[in-house]
């Protein structure tokens, strides 16, 4: 069964004319999707629209670049992570950011988030640019263990100390196949992230061409690479009593 776990249903990174075709696309090919969001808004707009379908997910996030937007907010966001059954799309991005003010109140908002995990062992989608060493360590200091280094840019060293600890990595249709190579596949999950719009395509067909090329670059079997995130992702939800719904259809699916 396909597993994608990283993508974007709301604005800028989707147009939302093409959501009823997605969800049907999703649904009918019974792809468990795990939706991101980026902050307040985005969050709601993706709660209804998981409510479309048994196999979408939502996960709640607030992006580093918009942290200093937030920080009369802490207290609410802390309510919502709480309440939420996976996190993310979160992190830590001082490379990418829009608005250099929001480079002091990253760490508060994400160290939100991380403590959240670290009590009720939630998944978290991070969101790691530039300073890659340092957001792991950081992550490191913490008792969260379900971490996902979203469409990973890190360097070959830091792969070593982030399989030491048994975090994951997500990658996505484009990742580059010399950087993929390194990735060890026990800790390998996959995403689609977003969709692309011209020309538009369904999420089954870049989940499918997605698995192939990753085959192809593993010197393995598309079947096998299905097979390697369905079991890397059973590993990260079947504890959780959060994701009940989702491990039944995983578990029914495999
Ligand atoms: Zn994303």
């Amino acid at each position: 069964m396909y597993i994608d776990t990283h993508l974007h249903l709301h604005d800028p990174y989707f147009d939302s004319d093409k959501l009823d075709l997605v969800v049907d696309d999703i649904t009918k090919n019974k792809i468990v999707t795990w939706v991101q969001s980026c902050d307040l808004p985005t969050y709601e707009v993706i709660l209804e629209r998981c409510a479309k379908s048994e196999y979408l997910f939502p996960s709640f996030g607030v992006l580093p670049w918009y942290a200093h937007k937030y920080v009369d907010q802490l207290d609410e966001i802390t309510k919502l992570a709480e309440e939420a059954i996976m996190l993310g799309e979160i992190g830590l991005d001082e490379k990418h950011a829009r608005d250099e003010a929001c480079i002091p109140h990253q760490l508060p908002l994400f160290e939100i988030y991380l403590l959240e995990a670290e009590k009720n062992n939630k998944i978290m989608n991070c969101h790691f640019r530039g300073k890659e060493r340092e957001s792991f360590e950081i992550v490191k200091s913490y008792k969260a263990k379900k971490i996902i280094f979203h469409s990973y840019t890190g360097d070959e060293a830091l792969i070593k100390d982030i399989n030491d600890c048994g975090y994951y990595y997500s990658i996505g249709p484009w990742h580059p196949e010399e950087k993929l190579k390194f990735l060890p596949n026990d800790l390998l999950l996959l995403e689609i992230d977003a969709l692309p719009r011209e020309p538009f395509i369904a999420p089954s067909v870049m989940f499918s061409e997605m698995v192939e090329r990753v085959a192809k670059i593993k010197g393995t079997t598309p079947e096998e690479i299905e097979a390697m995130n369905h079991r890397n992702v059973l590993k990260l939800t079947r504890d959780n009593p959060n994701l009940s719904e989702m491990n039944k259809l995983l578990m029914d699916n495999k």
